[in-house]
């Protein structure tokens, strides 16, 4: 699973397409990585961006630090906020204005950052209340927190298009599982990696790949990176769930103001001052709104909505924060407590409320027609059988969920039939009541052993059947559920088929250009490096980089880019003898390993391979023309110690052919 899950992320990370930083911004976050850096390097890289400096001057004077005095200079930010928070405010900034639209047709970007924003206020609120990490921090993890959406977006548009589509704004949870199913990974996984890369503390990427928990245990005291991660990660539950009510203008929203009440009560914060937290947060969002150019709406203060949340009698248990259908595409109603019990209510309303799939036997024509009348009324469908086995071929045939039988019958009667059925898959499960005119103890008590589910009194007193075909409603309901989970387990163990052998391939090749991976490459070198070693053989190792390749990209395109990649690649390929191995080393990057070769076989594959990649014109819809590659060579001799140290020495030497000009061999002395 881990393989996957690195191939895969390693996949994500070269295509280029990623929400990151840039500029200014992306100097920043290398500055601050250098321990020495202080404010005024800051303030001297972050000058070069007025806009983003604009932005962070904004923050800073936000309604909270207001009473401190205005803040009017990066420098006075830097103080006041602290380097960490800056650095970490100009990412969030950064990445927000490089990803305000894409290129995935379902996801809607504006609704994204809408809400990313909201709970970017809503994180610095709690933060500050609940005193876990520095509020301008939280902000930023907060803006951040979902933004594996938006990177699987960014690069699996169409993929993800659909999966959105699929999804069909049901349970965050349910997100995850189809992000899994067609991309062997999900949101909150990437938003982690992501976190990683950009150097944001080990605890924020244990937050968010927590935050979509469903259940949560007391904040623990908070010292450790885990037990950081874990209160950060609930803070961002919460203000997730403060950011739906944000958004969400239905019926919905009552269920998770409660929830956003009891939250409150759990934390044992007082109602008043919970209430005026969220108004705040109302107000924060709507002001960061105008002033990073993001759309917020209008949204009632919590005292209104709570109030109107307890009015409210709806057909939503009111534990149960979730519902499908918001408008917003990305982060819809989520949180859902998996409570059984409600769940299973909700099961039995939907088949009360649809009725029932009946099959009536009786072969008495009085009898039908009034039961028909009834049973039509109640809002059941209805099959008719005349006698038993009438009524097995109607079951065969329709498979309903329930079945109401005479007893008394001519050729096959109620017992028997209910046996016959009982044996079959078909009907193993179905709900049988009988209809009977003899309540004797011991006829009861066969028909119970013949497997009927329960029986009704003859002549029907038909308030009674409808409260026994009530109870046969929550049997149905359960059957269904389990019905249902069974398939989903069945559909899980499929799928985890799929991955193992999609896992088997990933882990040993790079998807791109079809040649075996890096790790696969790197296994493969230290076993001819051993064997090298035992059978005194020579050995060689070659570095090849594209050059200028970022042009490509840049001038025509990243799937021209990758044109170029699989036909360099395969050129390569052919350009080998069996025993030598070539391999996608990482980016446009590759290396060839060669047993048994020495300088002079170095000089000649070396310029075979460069001068067949000079000569490969391309000329397809994406990219016309030609690359050319530098190479760095390493021949292994006695004073190398490990593997590594000849892959260094390459690479100092591709470095030599890069700088004397490209489009030629080097080979290390
Ligand atoms: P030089 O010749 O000096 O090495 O310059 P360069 O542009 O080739 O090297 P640089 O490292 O600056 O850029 C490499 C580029 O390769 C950047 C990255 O976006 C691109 N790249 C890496 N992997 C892939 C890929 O899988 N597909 C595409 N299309 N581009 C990739
Ligand atoms: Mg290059
Ligand atoms: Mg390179």
């Amino acid at each position: 699973m881990q393989l996957t899950t690195n191939s895969i992320l390693k996949e994500i990370k070269t295509s280029g397409q990623l929400p990151s930083p840039t500029g200014v911004a992306l100097s920043i976050l290398e500055l601050t990585r250098d321990p020495n850096t202080n404010t005024e390097d800051m303030a001297q890289v972050l000058a070069g961006d007025p806009s983003l400096t604009g932005q962070i001057l904004k923050y800073a004077n936000s309604a909270d630090s207001g009473s401190r005095g205005e803040i009017t200079s990066i420098n006075d930010a830097l103080v006041r906020l602290g380097m960490s928070s800056v650095r970490q405010l100009c990412l969030g900034f950064s990445v927000l204005s490089n990803s305000r639209s894409g290129p995935c047709i379902s996801f809607d970007y504006g609704a994204y950052w809408t809400q990313s924003l909201a709970m970017a206020v809503s994180c610095h609120a709690l933060c500050q209340r609940i005193k876990s990490v520095n509020p301008d921090e939280g902000f930023t993890c907060g803006l951040l927190g979902y933004i594996g959406h938006l990177a699987l977006a960014s690069v699996y548009p169409e993929k993800y298009s659909q999966v959105l589509k699929k999804w069909n704004h049901g349970l965050l949870s349910d997100l995850a599982k189809l992000e899994e199913q067609s991309l062997s990974i999900n949101h909150n996984s990437v938003s982690a990696v992501l976190f990683e890369d950009w150097g944001l503390p080990e605890f924020y990427g244990l937050a968010v790949e927590m935050q979509d928990n469903t259940e949560w245990s007391e904040f623990p005291p908070g010292s450790t990176a885990s037990e950081r991660g874990y209160k950060l990660g609930r803070i961002l539950n919460i203000a997730h769930l403060t950011s739906k009510i944000c958004l969400e203008t239905g019926p919905e929203r009552h269920s998770m103001v409660l929830k956003f009440m009891k939250i409150g009560e759990e934390l044992g914060i007082e109602e008043t001052e919970w209430q005026q937290l969220y108004d705040n947060i109302l107000e924060e969002w709507e002001r960061l709104g105008k002033l990073l150019n993001i759309v917020t709406s209008n949204v009632p203060n919590m005292e209104t909505l709570a109030r109107r949340a307890r009015e409210f009698k709806g057909f939503i248990p009111d534990k149960n924060g979730a519902r499908t259908g918001s408008p917003h595409p990305v982060t819809s109603p989520e949180n859902a407590v998996d409570n059984s019990e409600a769940m299973a209510d909700l099961a039995e309303q939907a088949v009360l409320s649809k009725g029932m799939d009946i099959l009536l036997v009786t072969d008495s024509p009085v009898d039908m027609r009034i039961l028909e009348k009834k049973l039509n009324a109640a809002g059941h469908r209805l099959t008719m059988a005349v006698d038993g086995q009438d009524a097995l071929e109607k079951t065969l045939m329709t498979n309903p969920q329930v079945i109401l039988t005479d007893w008394m019958m001519p050729r096959i009667d109620g017992l028997e039939l209910t046996r016959s059925l009982r044996r079959t898959d078909i009907a193993a499960e179905t709900y049988i009541i009988i209809m009977t005119a003899q309540e004797g103890n011991e006829q009861l008590v066969e028909a119970f052993d013949s497997g009927i589910d329960d029986y009704v009194v003859k002549p029907i007193n038909h308030k009674i059947l409808a409260a026994r075909l009530k109870a046969a409603t929550r049997i149905v309901a359960l059957q269904e559920r389990a019905a249902r989970h069974r398939e989903e387990v069945k559909a899980t163990v499929n799928n985890l088929g799929i991955l193992s052998r999609r896992m088997e391939t990933m882990a040993l090749e790079d998807q791109l250009t079809e040649l075996p991976n890096r790790r696969c490459g790197l296994d493969h070198f230290n076993k001819e490096w051993s064997r090298s070693t035992r059978n005194k053989e020579s050995l060689l190792c070659m570095i090849l980089d594209i050059d200028h390749f970022k042009n490509v990209n840049d001038t025509y395109g990243h799937d021209a880019g990758d044109v170029v990649l699989k036909s360099t690649a395969a050129i390569m390929k052919n350009c080998m003898r069996d025993s030598d191995v070539v391999c996608r080393f990482g980016g446009e990057e590759f290396l060839v390993i060669c047993p048994g070769a020495d300088v002079e076989v170095a000089k000649l594959l070396g310029n075979r391979l460069r001068k067949a990649i000079e000569a490969n014109v391309l000329d397809t819809d994406e990219f016309k023309g030609n690359v050319t590659i530098s190479i760095g060579v390493a021949v292994r001799n006695a004073e190398h110690q490990s593997p590594q140290e000849l892959i260094k020495e390459a690479d100092e030497a591709l470095y030599a052919a890069k700088d004397a000009g490209r489009n030629m061999v080097c080979i290390a002395e």
